[in-house]
């Protein structure tokens, strides 16, 4: 479902040449709750960046449903988007738009008629439990509150594949739990495939099936959470 095959990115800076990612090889399954792990700086956002081409690789290919995502063109890529939900540690809310506003973004701008965006945005907020913020700013809401809004906006499109980039690492351990909750439901319920990135390994063990461990840019081990958390 999602293939990186020796996927590098490199950034040039003022200092030199910084590797953040260094041929990283590992293929998540539909259905799949994957991991990766790593410490700050490790190179997890650049490579889950690198999924929806926020950031290009500078070598190596990502595939999502076996289609190499930089052979695309701007057409095509725009609606490739669209089945790529993805969701941020601090939100990434519209702060001037209400809560359905936001959530109703990307559906106005496909020139979705008014009434099935009203429809969807509905289910979407009863799926999140925000039926009654729909009125409500983003500065109104806590932020598991926000995160909520952010999956809502991230399932909107009717993704196959939801990106978390340290969606919890804002977020106290009970709100934590609460969203880890949430994601599971979107996982079950809609068979979305969800690849999260986090410092935090609660979040593996809780929710994620298979992880990948990532050391300054290289992914060291990966497997089931069980094999790779259990070996000696
Ligand atoms: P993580 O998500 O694991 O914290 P990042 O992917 O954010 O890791 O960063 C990996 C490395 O790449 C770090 O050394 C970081 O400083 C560097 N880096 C990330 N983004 C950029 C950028 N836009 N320009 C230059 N260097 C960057
Ligand atoms: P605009 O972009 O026109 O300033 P918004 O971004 O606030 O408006 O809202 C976009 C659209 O969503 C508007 O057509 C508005 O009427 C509609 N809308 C906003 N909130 C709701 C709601 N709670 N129920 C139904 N439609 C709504």
């Amino acid at each position: 479902m999602i293939t990186f095959d020796n996927v590098s990115k490199a950034y040039e800076g003022k200092e030199g040449t910084v590797t953040a990612v260094k041929d990283v090889s590992f293929t998540v399954n539909k259905g799949d709750i994957f991991g990766v792990i790593g410490f700050s700086g490790a190179g997890k956002s650049t490579l889950v960046r690198c999924v929806n081409l926020l950031e290009e690789p500078t070598a190596g290919e990502v595939r999502v449903n076996g289609r190499d995502m930089k052979s695309l063109s701007a057409k095509e890529l725009r609606e490739a988007r669209k089945k790529i939900g993805m969701i941020f540690q601090h939100f990434n809310l519209c702060e001037s738009k209400t809560v359905y506003a936001n959530i109703a973004i990307s559906l106005q701008l496909s020139k979705t008629p008014k009434a099935k965006v009203e429809k969807r945005v509905k289910e979407l907020l009863s799926f999140v439990g925000l039926s009654d913020k729909a009125e409500s700013y983003p500065d109104q809401l806590s932020g598991g509150q926000k995160q909520r809004v952010g999956i809502a906006r991230a399932l909107a499109t009717s993704p196959e594949v939801l990106l978390c980039d340290e969606a919890t690492s804002a977020l106290d351990p009970q709100t934590t739990k609460a969203i880890l909750e949430l994601l599971k439901k979107v996982n079950r319920e809609f068979g979305i495939t969800i690849l999260i990135i986090t410092h935090e390994m609660p979040v593996i063990r809780d929710i994620c099936n298979r992880v990948a461990v990532m050391e300054n840019g290289e992914v060291i081990e990966s497997g089931s959470v069980f094999d790779v958390f259990s070996r000696p």
